[in-house]
Formats: C-alpha cells, structure tokens, sequence
C-alpha cells in the first residue's frame, strides 16, 4: 500500500489535533520509511520480478524488522513513548502508535502473503495487489477521504497553507500512478534509493502543518 497510508495520516488529524501532519505521515510511513535503510544495510532483502502481482513487481524476500507485526507493535511503542516524552500529548501518542500499526495492517491487505509477523511465524497477505482496478480503488478511496478530512479539519494560516497542502496531495497522486503504470525499477538498489526519498514527504508534510491550523484554534 502506498497512498493508503498518506490517507490514514492525513485523517488522524481529525482526532489528534496537536501531533503535526509530518509526525503523522512519519507514524504511518514507518515501516516504508526503514526498509529502503534496512535494505541499503543488507539487512533486509528484496527481489524485482516483474508480474510478482499485477501491481508490484517488488518481491519482498525478507523484511522482518520492518514489516513484522511483532516488530512494528514494538515500533509502535518505541514511537509513542518518544512522541509522548517530548510533548506530554498521551492522546496523540496512542494515536501515533495505531497509525504505526495501522501501516502492517494496510500491507496485509495488500501484498501477496509475505507480510512477516513473529521470527519463524507464518506470513499474511490478502493479494489485493493482484488487480490493479481493486488497489486504484482502495488507495484513492483511503487517500482521498484523508486529504478531505485534513483538508476540513485544518484551515490555511495563509495562501502557503494552501498552495503547499494541494500541491503535496496532487505531487504525491501523480507519483504513484507513476509507479504503478511506469516500468518496472532497474535494480533492487534503485527501488531502495528511490523509497528513501519518501522521507522528503516527512518534511513537506512538517511544512504544510506549520501553515494551517486546526479549525476551532485560535
Ligand atoms: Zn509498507
């Protein structure tokens, strides 16, 4: 799952209004955002077999620390804690914590049954990857309603609050589209490269929360 997960970030913003757009979107990209690093170290492993499912040529061979259940349920807390140490906002931290979680839960619907859970357990999958017209469906759908209800939640403090907010939405769209219609990626390593720069999302994502306000603050 890819836009899903900006989906789900962008909404938590209706129930936790203190943690910033760019904690959310780096809660729920957690997992995305460790691999391509886990994978860069050799820690992790993945494979490019294009028509792997319909949507992703990505053959994840092994990526327990990032994508397990145990592993992300212990990121989940790791997060949560710091969160909540450095801003003394418990309610937003048990909401960073399922946006944490929420990533394995969101992949498991939509890998093939490869998603780890504990060291030796099974793997599970839903294979919803397999029909393009299925993922388009549930990744604009979740996408969509986030960018919506941010958008309702929050009102711009001044025109970058807009320009900034609608031109994340619309970079981050178009970016996906390009990777489910563009080529397969040439190499392993590009695919890592590539997953790092979603870190660049954290930081617009920051940007964006600098200039709007939730609706109702002062
Ligand atoms: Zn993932």
């Amino acid at each position: 799952m890819f836009l899903g997960h900006f989906g789900l970030a962008l909404a938590a913003k209706r129930v936790a209004t203190q943690p910033s757009l760019g904690t959310a979107v780096l809660a729920a990209q957690w997992a995305d955002g460790l691999w391509p690093v886990f994978t860069l170290l050799g820690i992790e492993r993945l494979e490019i077999v294009p028509g792997a499912t319909a949507v992703s040529p990505l053959d994840f061979v092994s990526y327990p620390y990032s994508h397990g259940l145990v592993a992300d349920a212990g990121w989940a807390a790791l997060f949560a804690l710091a969160y909540g140490v450095l801003r003394r906002d418990w309610r937003g931290a048990l909401w960073l914590a399922a946006l944490v979680l929420s990533h394995w839960v969101l992949d498991v619907i939509a890998h093939r049954p490869d998603m780890p859970t504990w060291p030796g357990g099974p793997t599970l999958g839903l294979g919803l990857w397999n029909s393009v017209a299925g993922t388009l469906l549930v990744e604009f759908a979740l996408y969509g309603s986030g960018a919506w209800i941010y958008a309702s939640a929050t009102r711009p403090r001044d025109r970058l609050g807009i320009v900034v907010y609608w031109s994340f939405v619309v970079t981050l769209a178009l970016i996906y589209l390009a990777s489910v219609f563009g080529p397969p990626p040439p190499s392993p390593r590009a695919v890592a490269v590539t997953g790092a720069v979603a870190w660049l999302f954290v930081a617009w994502a920051y940007w964006i929360d600098r200039h709007r306000v939730p609706v109702g603050a002062v």
